[in-house]
C-alpha cells in the first residue's frame, strides 16, 4: 500500500503531456491473450503474427481488359487481321492459342498460353463472325496483369502489430485468410463517479432534479474504448462515497486489465478515487500539465484474489472535455500499445490558424478548432472544459505548446478527431 501523495505539503509538479505519455507506455506492456477471428470479423483487431503470403496474386497472367488476346508477332504476319478462336471468360480455363489466332477475352480471364497481349475490344473491328482487326499495334505485354505482380510469395504483407482495417481485411482475403490471429481485446471496467450523475432515461430532462446533470462521459468513453478494441464492462456510477467507491475498484480489479474512471480524481473532498487507489494499490501519476485534462491519474489496483494479478488504473477529469481529451492523448496509444500495435501515434499537420489566442498558458493546451472554407482553421469560442459542444462542432485540435500565443496566420499542429478516434 503506498500513500504516494497523502502527505505532501504541496502538491507534486505537474506532469508533460510527454512524459506522462512515455510512463503510461511503458507500463502498456502488450497482453499475451491471442484469439483467431474471421476476417470478416477483424476490423480494428490487432494482428497477433506476420501475416505472410503463401500464394502470388494475381495467380496467373489474366486479361486486364474486355477485348482480344493475340501473339503481337501474329499481327505483322497477317496484316492486321486474325481468325477468332476461343472465348475465354473469368473463372474459365483456356487452351492454348493456336498461330494466327486471336481470342476474345474478358477482364479477369486467364490469358491463354501463347499470348503475349490483349487488346481492349475499342481498338478492334470485328471483320464477321470468324475474323477481327486490329485498329492498333500492341506492344508485348500490353494489358496484361502479370502473375504475382501484386503479392509475391513469402512476403510479408502486414506484420504483427498491425491494426487491421477494410483494405488491410480485403488484402488477408486476397491469400485467402479466412481467420486472423489477433490480440485479444483488453478487458476494460468503466465506471463514472458523481453524485450529480443522472443517466438519461431515467427521469424527463425537465424533471431534472437541482443539481443534477445527465452522466455524458459515460457514452462517449464506453463507445471510444469500444473503437478501440476493448470489451468494456460499463459499470455504470458510483457515488461520491469512499466505501463504494472501495468496494467498486477493489471488484472491477479481480478480473479486468484496466480500470477506467471519470471524474473524482481531483483535490476537491468529494474525489474519493484517487485516496482509495492509493489504498488498493498504487498511484504512480497525478496532474499533468496541460489544458484541459489537469486531474489525470495512472496507477494500479492489486487483485485481492490472486496476489501475483494487478489491474491497471486510469482516472480521468470528470469534465466532459477533459475526459475526452485525456482520454485520445493518453488513453488511447495506452489501450493500443496493451494489444501490442505498433503506429500509435498521429500525426500533427500544419495549418493555418485563422483566428487569435492571444493569451499564452503554462500548460500545453488543446483547442477545439474547425476547417472554414478558406482552409483555415476557426476557433469556438467557448473553450471551457466542461462545454463539450465545441468538440461536436470541432474537427479536431490545435495543440499549442505552454507559453504559445497565436496570431492569425499563424501555422499551428492540428490533429484531426477522425484520426484521434479512430
Ligand atoms: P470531478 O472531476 O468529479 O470534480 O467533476 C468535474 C466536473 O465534471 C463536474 O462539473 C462534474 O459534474 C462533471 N462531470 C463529472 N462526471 C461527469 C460525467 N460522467 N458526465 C458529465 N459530466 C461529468
Ligand atoms: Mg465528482
Amino acid at each position: 500500500m503506498s500513500n504516494l501523495f497523502a502527505h505532501a505539503m504541496k502538491p507534486p509538479p505537474l506532469l508533460s503531456l510527454d512524459e506522462a505519455l512515455e510512463r503510461l507506455l511503458q507500463k502498456a506492456k502488450p497482453l499475451a491473450g491471442v484469439m483467431s477471428v474471421s476476417t470478416f470479423d477483424a476490423d480494428g483487431c490487432v494482428l497477433a503474427q506476420d501475416l505472410v503470403s503463401d500464394l502470388q496474386v494475381p495467380a496467373f497472367d489474366n486479361s486486364a481488359m474486355d477485348g482480344y488476346a493475340l501473339r503481337t508477332a501474329d499481327l505483322d504476319l497477317n496484316q492486321g487481321m486474325l481468325k477468332l478462336g476461343q472465348r475465354v471468360l473469368a473463372g474459365h480455363a483456356p487452351s492454348t492459342l493456336q498461330p494466327g489466332e486471336a481470342a476474345r477475352i474478358f477482364t479477369g480471364a486467364p490469358v491463354p498460353l501463347g499470348a503475349d497481349a490483349v487488346v481492349m475490344q475499342e481498338d478492334v473491328v470485328v471483320v464477321d463472325d470468324l475474323h477481327v482487326s486490329f485498329k492498333t499495334v500492341p506492344v508485348t505485354g500490353q494489358c496484361i496483369r502479370r502473375k504475382g505482380e501484386d503479392i509475391e510469395k513469402n512476403t510479408v504483407l502486414l506484420s504483427k502489430g498491425t491494426r487491421l482495417g477494410p483494405v488491410s481485411l480485403g488484402l488477408a482475403a486476397s491469400i485467402g485468410q479466412a481467420q486472423l490471429q489477433v490480440m485479444s481485446p483488453p478487458k476494460v471496467a468503466l465506471f463514472s463517479t458523481g453524485d450529480e450523475l443522472i443517466m438519461p432515461g431515467e427521469v424527463a430532462p425537465h424533471l431534472l432534479p437541482p443539481g443534477a446533470i445527465f452522466n455524458s462521459n459515460r457514452f462517449f468513453l464506453r463507445s471510444l474504448l469500444e473503437r478501440c478494441g476493448c470489451r468494456v464492462s460499463d459499470l455504470g456510477n458510483v457515488p461520491d462515497d469512499p466505501e463504494k467507491t472501495l468496494l467498486a475498484l477493489a471488484g472491477a480489479a479481480l478480473d479486468h486489465d484496466l480500470i477506467l474512471t471519470s471524474g473524482g480524481v481531483s483535490v476537491g473532498e468529494a474525489d474519493f478515487v484517487k485516496p482509495a487507489v492509493q489504498s488498493l494499490g498504487e498511484l504512480q501519476l497525478w496532474s499533468l500539465s496541460i489544458k484541459p485534462g489537469k486531474p489525470f491519474a495512472y496507477g494500479y489496483i492489486n487483485n485481492q484474489a490472486d496476489p501475483s494479478k494487478r489491474a491497471h488504473f486510469i482516472g480521468l477529469p470528470g469534465n466532459p472535455v477533459s475526459s475526452l481529451v485525456t482520454f485520445l492523448m493518453l488513453v488511447r496509444p495506452f489501450l493500443l500499445s496493451l494489444q501490442g500495435c505498433t503506429g500509435l501515434t498521429v500525426r500533427p499537420i500544419q495549418i493555418r490558424a485563422d483566428f487569435a489566442w492571444p493569451k499564452a498558458d503554462k500548460r500545453r493546451e488543446f483547442l477545439r478548432v474547425k476547417f472554414n472554407d478558406k482552409g483555415g482553421l476557426d476557433l469556438f469560442p467557448n473553450q471551457s472544459s466542461g462545454v463539450l459542444t465545441s468538440a461536436v462542432w470541432g474537427d479536431g485540435l490545435v495543440d499549442n505548446l505552454p507559453g504559445t500565443t497565436i496570431s492569425p496566420g499563424d501555422m499551428v499542429n492540428f490533429l484531426s478527431f477522425t484520426d484521434l478516434m479512430s
